[in-house]
């Protein structure tokens, strides 16, 4: 059984989706959102580039502005101008 969700609920869910924590379920069904929501699925693809970039550095710390880029770029994808 698959639930609709919005883009908030999405969003919100989107770092315990990508650490692998939520139910197959759960997963099922923020996947499915990415999959029709472009701005959302450009959020999580962000955020797993960034993942990415900060493995590399081996946890070096983020750059604010950085930092900032992300959080503008998960508020305009919650239609937060
Ligand atoms: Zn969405």
């Amino acid at each position: 059984m698959t639930d609709y969700i919005n883009c908030g609920d999405a969003l919100h869910q989107l770092y315990e989706f990508l650490d692998g924590e939520l139910t197959d379920e759960k997963r099922a069904t923020i996947a499915d959102h990415l999959d029709h929501c472009a701005p959302c699925d450009e959020a999580a693809k962000f955020e797993t580039e960034l993942r990415h970039v900060i493995a590399d550095r081996c946890q070096e710390e983020v750059p604010e502005d950085l930092m900032h880029r992300i959080a503008a770029a998960l508020k305009a994808a919650r239609g937060e101008a």
